[in-house]
């Protein structure tokens, strides 16, 4: 296979064997892939966490399938949101970004038909409604907003009602709002928008489509002022949330401490082959250690950093693996490797035990550090330079202006 497609290349041009898919492949094949995701604060990470030896197909499904599904998914969403508010400016509402926190879909029947109304809150307690067209497959339907690529043909309409007249909530407000939905039509339902905010239009009534859809939302808007609830549905899916994910960053760890060669080692097929198969009934024949993220226990919740994201590699009962400790303080784990061989080529600084804390909405990162280091410093023994200074960052959101 390597030397027919060395032949075929016709030129001098090197052969890489990606990370992800095994096959070697032109250089020219390949792209930059954040091993840790961009949208958890990939870009903050120390270099261990991006390679240029993924095939940009690898890069491009891995993103919208496999990261995808955790990022997009419930958890993932939840998980981006909390503790958010801790690294906001009290004095600059637009330099962090806060998540929105999805509610569910809208099931009132007045939707226009062949749409889905998604229902999102935003700071301060706006309501936001996302029309957009229904997924054309199940396999959307966990992603929050849908099929992402549906997005590139229609984006749908985002329509926003504010609540306080705090200028620092309003402002937060509208740029999370821009944010989060970047291509659709954005638009204010509050009367009064700042005149320099253009990136936003007033509702107009005399539209039909906007008409039917504003009808959903004034009846909302009504029921949340007598105190009742709107009806939405949830779609949770509790099975295995992060698993292939998990497998995809054990395989990208093995590789990046032992070379390619890992994905053709048992334990590396092994963690290929679970990431690549996207059927869960099929998935469960790999039999890959770790846990996926509503299995995995709390009890690590201890080492959990303020809307940080706690990556930890380490040898333990002579098996290197894995933990990822959320900012809610759930644990994820995969297992790399239990062969003694290849246990033996670790870095001694990685079977003692490394830490990274990236946090996404302070946009920084640090790391690797000892993991010894890390717990020292949380649990108040031994400060962390490096960890004091993301600290700095840090606010108490009591002393944010009021809503
Ligand atoms: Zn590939």
């Amino acid at each position: 296979m390597t030397d027919a497609i060395k032949d075929s290349t016709h030129s001098q041009e090197p052969v890489v064997t990606c990370f992800y898919c095994g096959d070697d492949l032109p250089q020219s094949e390949f792209s930059d892939e954040h091993i840790w995701p961009a949208a958890l604060g990939g870009d903050y990470l120390s270099p261990f966490w991006r390679t240029d030896d993924v095939c940009a197909r690898c890069n491009s499904i891995s993103g919208v399938y496999v990261d995808g599904a955790f990022i997009r998914g419930w958890a993932g969403s939840r998980e981006r949101g909390h503790d958010a508010r801790m690294y906001l400016s009290p004095t600059e509402p637009l330099k962090t970004v806060l998540p929105l926190d999805y509610l569910g879909k809208l099931t009132d029947p007045a939707i226009p038909s062949g749409n889905v109304a998604d229902w999102w809150a935003g700071p301060c307690g706006a309501t936001i409604v996302h029309f957009r067209p229904e997924e054309t497959s199940d396999l959307w339907k966990s992603y929050l907003g849908g099929d992402p690529r549906a997005k590139k043909a229609d984006a749908g309409r985002a329509y926003m009602a504010l609540a306080s007249n705090t200028e620092y909530w309003l402002l937060g407000a509208l740029g999370s709002f821009k944010k989060h939905f970047k291509r659709a039509k954005r638009y204010i339902v509050t009367p009064g928008l700042p005149s320099n905010w253009t990136a936003f239009e007033q509702v107009n009534r005399e539209d039909p489509l906007q008409a039917a859809e504003l009808a959903v939302i004034d009846a909302m808007l009504e029921r949340a002022k007598a105190g009742q609830s709107t009806p939405a549905r949830l779609e949770m899916d509790l099975t295995n949330v992060g698993q292939r994910w998990l497998c995809k960053l054990g395989l990208a760890i093995g590789c990046q401490i032992f070379g390619a060669g890992f994905g053709k080692h048992a334990d590396g097929e092994l963690l290929r082959r679970a990431f690549r198969e996207a059927n869960p009934e099929k998935r469960k024949q790999y039999k890959v250690r770790g846990s996926a993220y509503f299995s995995g226990v709390g009890g690590l919740a201890f080492l959990a950093w303020p809307a940080g994201w706690v990556l930890q590699l380490q040898v333990l009962k002579e098996t290197l693996s894995l933990t990822i400790v959320t900012p809610s303080g759930q644990t994820m784990a995969v297992q790399v490797t239990d062969d003694q061989d290849l246990i033996s080529e670790v870095p001694a600084d990685i079977v003692a035990g490394q830490a990274w804390i990236v946090v996404p909405s302070a946009a920084r990162a640090v790391g690797p550090i000892g993991i010894s280091d890390y717990v020292a410093h949380i649990t108040k023994s031994l400060p962390n330079a490096d960890l004091k200074a993301l600290e700095t960052n840090c606010i108490d959101p009591a002393t944010l202006p009021a809503c």
